[in-house]
């Protein structure tokens, strides 16, 4: 039994003062924090109830062609919502590949920021070893059955992967996301919003404690026309990635690239982005590239570990997939949610 106190904020002056508490954090859908109370992997010591807070809740559009997502906004109406189908698909086929129809209903966008990784050992307490879950003790993936882990910027004290199919989409847009605190609010580019894991596993993001998200930014994109989200798991449905790639391209009438974004999922504590393969698209029709070649080249950094050799093989093949699918040269699989 974990004893723990209760309180709801109206809004969200109130929430951070609620939440200048030790041991508090702040709770929405809860479809990730409930199952880590309940697995004795969290102890919070008040959760301070953010979801009557009506501000956090608004999808618009920009005057500038962009749109800012709340963070209470649910999974399922942003990945709905018209201009989001209409102007970023990349975004709302990431959010659709996502868990279950029932969970994307109460989950929520600054939810999916902050949900944590599905590592099995750190989800047992069992495991005595997990420097996510215990600084210091070890990490009991390094020799175990580690099928699922990074193989992308991963440190010798954690292989952990972010779970995430939203943030690889967003960091293909270019996606910032709105924090604020009681020192005031800033803006945190998407890649500079998670971190790696190096000698600090236990802390997935770069936000600051009594910090509150409370928006996504997406910038005005150009990739509509021609972008996919290819996720590849061990289910057709209701499974995490092993590897996904969110592909976007920019072309022109001729079908030359004027820009491409590529990020992987699946294989690093942070989505992963393809800088150098995107800029050696831009510039050529994509027809006249060797995709293959580019992904090996973009991916030869790779580090696999016993049970996930498979990955980089995987991960190339997928990359050259999405971005021949968002170029209209072959057909999508047929992917369920
Ligand atoms: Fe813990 Fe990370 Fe190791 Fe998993 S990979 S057991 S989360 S330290």
């Amino acid at each position: 039994m974990i004893d723990f106190s209760y309180a709801r904020a109206a809004d969200i002056d109130g929430a951070l003062r609620l939440v200048a508490h030790p041991g508090a954090r702040f709770i929405a859908g809860g479809t990730n924090l409930i199952d880590l109370v309940q697995q004795d992997v969290e102890r919070p010591q008040r959760l301070v109830d953010i979801t009557k807070i009506a501000a956090l809740r608004e999808i618009r559009e920009l005057p500038n062609g962009g749109m800012r997502i709340g963070a209470l906004a649910s999974n399922s109406d942003v990945a709905r919502h018209p201009a989001i189908v209409e102007r970023y698909p990349l975004l709302s086929q990431a959010l659709l590949s996502g868990a279950s129809p029932q969970l994307r209903n109460l989950a929520t966008v600054g939810g999916n920021l902050l949900q944590r990784t599905r590592c099995y050992y750190f989800y047992d307490p069992g495991f005595p070893h997990c420097n996510k879950r215990h600084p210091g003790s070890g990490c009991d993936a390094l020799e175990g059955y580690n099928r699922i882990h990074a193989i992308l910027g991963a440190s010798e004290h954690c292989i952990a992967v972010n779970p995430s199919d939203m943030c690889v989409a967003l960091a293909a847009l270019d996606a910032i996301v709105e924090v604020r605190s009681m020192r005031g609010s800033r803006r945190i580019p998407l890649p500079d919003f998670h971190r790696l894991p190096g000698t600090t596993p236990e802390r997935d993001t770069n936000l600051a404690p009594g910090e509150l998200v409370t928006a996504v930014e997406l910038p005005p994109s150009a990739l509509a026309a021609h972008s996919f989200y290819l996720k590849i798991r061990d289910r057709a449905s209701y499974a995490f990635a092993l590897v996904s790639v969110a592909a976007g391209l920019d072309v022109d009438g001729d079908a030359v690239v004027r820009g491409a974004r590529v990020s992987l999922g699946g294989v690093a504590q942070k989505p992963w982005r393809l800088p150098e393969l995107e800029g050696a698209l831009a510039g050529k029709p994509l027809s006249a590239v060797d995709l293959g070649q580019l992904a090996a080249t973009a991916l030869k950094s790779a580090h696999p570990y016993q049970y996930n050799a498979f990955k980089p093989a995987l991960a190339q093949r997928a990359v050259v997939r999405a971005l021949r699918v968002a170029a209209g040269l072959e057909p999508p699989p047929q992917q369920e949610a």
